[in-house]
């Protein structure tokens, strides 16, 4: 792999977070987190020199590897030769349209990629907010970014990120990776999360409800839930607080301290009660 970068002349461009893998062991650790077998269909977003997308497509039933780095081409010519279950997309995946792109893949995939730091959110965000075939992401991300996925109700790291992942599954982090194993070295260590959509999800009437109770919650976490409500939603002060006594809030309890499940059913009290609150 560096062979080829070097002969290629690549430069690695830090706008596009280029921080590249090689230990063929810790390739192998996340193809394995990820669950990836003979009868997986696997995104990758940023190929880079191919490393994990060689590492994926020795597993998985098909690969599809977006790139936006064109000058990666001739590397990645080299580098995948011969696999034959690989397809590189060169484009920028943020300007992607889901839907579009889950109708040419055809069926269930996993999202397997250590991905670029400075689109780490919206990425995941993306694939929680619309995604319908995808069954997880296994991603390497930084490690503060780790803890927020991950974080427990009341904790610091707890925000509205992690309220909106753990609606759609459970997140948890597979392992921690040292920066001394990135070529070139960030300033951070590094940990892969595995968010699996297909345990520990839970429904709700509405996905707007919840995505703006779950904003709501985090809105201002100094003020507590009945303050945030009303600002949120000009909700008179009585209307807030019979919404909390129905949902079983404390009062004075601030946002932050409830559950994401608790996050849930306090959304679908007030889209049952406020409906054009979210139309
Ligand atoms: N998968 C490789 C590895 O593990 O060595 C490279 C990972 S590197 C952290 C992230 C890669 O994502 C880079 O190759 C970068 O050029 C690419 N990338 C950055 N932004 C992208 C975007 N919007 N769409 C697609 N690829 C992107």
């Amino acid at each position: 792999m560096e062979e080829a970068l070097y002969k290629h002349n690549f430069t690695f461009k830090k706008k596009y977070g280029q921080n590249f893998l090689s230990d063929p062991n810790l390739l192998r650790a996340i193809v394995s987190d990820a669950g990836v077998d003979g009868d997986t269909a696997v995104l990758e977003i940023g190929a880079g020199a191919g490393a994990l997308t060689r590492a994926l497509s020795e597993k998985a039933k098909k690969v599809v590897s977006y790139e936006i780095d064109k000058s990666l081409q001739p590397v990645l010519a080299e580098t995948l030769s011969g696999c034959e279950n690989v397809e590189v997309v060169f484009r920028d995946f943020a300007r992607e349209s889901l839907p579009t792109l889950e109708k040419e893949l055809k069926g269930e995939y996993l999202v397997v990629a250590n991905l670029p730091y400075y689109i780490t959110t919206p990425v995941v965000m993306k694939f929680v907010e619309e995604s319908k075939s995808c069954l997880g992401l296994t991603v390497m991300v930084q490690e503060e970014v780790a803890r927020r996925f991950c974080a427990v109700a009341g904790s610091p790291d707890y925000g509205a990120v992690t309220a909106a992942i753990a609606r759609r599954g459970s997140a948890t982090v597979t392992r921690y990776v040292s920066r001394t194993l990135f070529t070139p070295r960030p300033n951070v260590d590094s940990a892969v999360v595995k968010i699996d959509f297909t345990a520990g999800g839970f429904a709700v009437e509405s996905e707007k409800a919840y995505r703006e109770t779950v904003r709501c919650a985090f809105l201002n976490r100094r003020k507590t839930l009945e303050n945030n409500l009303m600002s949120a939603f000009s909700m008179p002060r009585g209307e807030a607080k019979e919404l909390l006594r129905q949902a079983d809030v404390p009062g004075g309890a601030r946002g932050e301290t409830l559950p994401p499940r608790a996050l849930g059913r306090l959304s679908d009290l007030l889209f049952g009660q406020r409906k054009e609150l979210f139309l």
